[in-house]
C-alpha cells in the first residue's frame, strides 16, 4: 500500500490554532500582544512574499508585526537598526529575512540579534543552546519537521534517521533535534561528498531530504517502509502550467511513496510548518520561555 502523506497545510493548522489559544491566554492575563519586528532588504520576490505570508499568519495568530522594508541599505546601518530592536522593549522578536544583499555579511547581523529575540534560532548561542541539548529558539524548518513527526505519531526512538543535508537552515539543526533526549533516534548526516549515499539511505527508518536538487531520491534509495520527509522546495520548468513552472521536492514523490509507510508532499508538507514554528517562537519570545 502506498505510503500515508502527511499533511502539512492541517498540521500547521494545528499548531497555528494552538498558538492562537496561547496568545489569548498570554493577553488575558493581562500583557500586551506578542511583537514580531521584520526587517526585508532588496526587491527579491520570493522573500517579499515570505514575508507577507509571515504577518498575515502572524495577524490570525494574534502576534502583532510589523515589516521595516529597505531597498537597500549599509551593513553599518542594518546593525544600528539591529541594536534598536533589541533595546526596544515593546519588540519581542526579530526576524531579519535572508538572503541579504552582498554587500552585508550575514552573519554579522546574525550575531548583532539579541540571542532573547533571535525567533530565526540562527544566532550562535541558540544554535549551541541545541547541539548541547538545551532548550532555546530553534529554526522554524527544523522545528516544523520534528512537530509533523510527533503529531504524526511516528516513533523515532532508536530508530535510524538519515538526513542528506549539513546545511545551518536545515541539515545540521534536524540532526541536532533528532539525536535530543526523548526523541532518540541515531543520526545519520549525508552530503555532497558522502560516498555511497543510497547504500545509507536505504538503511533509513527515517529519511529527510534537504537537498535543494528536484527528485534527487529515487525510490531505490529508500527501504520500505521508510518515513520520508521532503524539506526541499525546487522549481522546474512547466509549459502547462500559466506561471511557467511548478515546485518539486528533493524527492521523486509517486514512486518514493510506493515504498514509504509515510511521507511528506511538496508543496503542503514542510513548507506550511515553517510559519507556523515561527509563530509558535514569537510567542516563546513574549513569554520569555528560553531567558536563562
Ligand atoms: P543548502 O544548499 O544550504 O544545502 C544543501 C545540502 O545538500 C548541502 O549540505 C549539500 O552538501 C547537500 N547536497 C547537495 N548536493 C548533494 C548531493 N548530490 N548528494 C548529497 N548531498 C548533497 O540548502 P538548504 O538546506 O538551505 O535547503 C535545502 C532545500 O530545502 C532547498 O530546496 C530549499 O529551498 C528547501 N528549504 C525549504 C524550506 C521550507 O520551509 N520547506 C526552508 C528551507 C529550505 P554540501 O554541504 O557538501 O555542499
Amino acid at each position: 500500500m502506498p505510503g500515508h502523506i502527511i499533511d502539512g497545510k492541517a498540521i500547521a493548522a494545528a499548531v497555528r490554532a494552538d498558538v492562537r489559544r496561547d496568545v489569548d491566554a498570554w493577553t488575558a492575563a493581562g500583557n500586551r500582544p506578542p511583537y514580531l519586528a521584520v526587517v526585508l532588504v532588496g526587491d527579491d520576490p520570493a522573500s517579499a512574499a515570505y514575508v507577507r505570508g509571515k504577518t498575515v499568519a502572524a495577524a490570525e495568530a494574534g502576534i502583532r508585526s510589523d515589516t521595516i522594508i529597505y531597498d537597500d541599505v549599509s551593513e553599518d546601518r542594518l546593525l544600528e537598526i539591529v541594536h534598536q530592536l533589541n533595546e526596544d522593549d515593546a519588540v519581542d522578536g526579530i526576524l531579519v529575512q535572508l538572503p541579504l544583499p552582498d554587500h552585508v555579511n550575514e552573519s554579522r547581523v546574525i550575531h548583532a540579534m539579541d540571542p532573547n529575540k533571535d525567533v530565526d534560532g540562527f544566532h550562535p548561542q541558540n544554535v549551541g543552546r541545541l547541539s548541547i541539548g538545551e532548550s532555546g529558539f530553534v529554526s522554524a524548518t527544523p522545528a516544523g519537521i520534528m512537530e509533523m513527526l510527533r503529531r504524526s505519531e511516528i516513533q523515532t526512538e532508536g530508530r535510524h534517521a538519515v538526513v542528506i543535508g549539513r546545511s545551518n537552515i536545515v541539515g545540521r539543526p534536524v540532526s541536532s533535534l533528532l539525536l535530543r533526549r526523548g526523541i532518540d533516534a541515531t543520526v545519520t548526516t549525508c552530503h555532497s561528498r558522502t560516498r555511497n549515499l543510497p547504500e545509507i539511505s536505504r538503511q533509513a527508518d527515517i529519511l529527510i531530504a534537504a537537498i535543494g536538487r528536484a527528485e534527487f531520491v529515487t525510490a531505490d534509495m529508500v527501504k520500505d517502509g521508510a518515513v520520508v520527509i521532503d524539506v526541499g522546495i525546487n522549481r522546474v520548468e512547466d509549459n502547462t502550467r500559466e506561471r511557467g513552472y511548478r515546485l518539486v521536492g528533493d524527492v521523486a514523490f509517486e514512486s518514493v511513496r510506493k515504498h514509504s509507510s509515510a511521507i511528506t508532499p511538496v508543496p503542503g508538507g514542510v513548507g506550511p510548518m515553517t510559519i507556523a514554528m515561527l509563530l509558535k517562537n514569537t510567542l516563546a519570545a513574549a513569554r520569555g520561555d528560553y531567558r536563562l
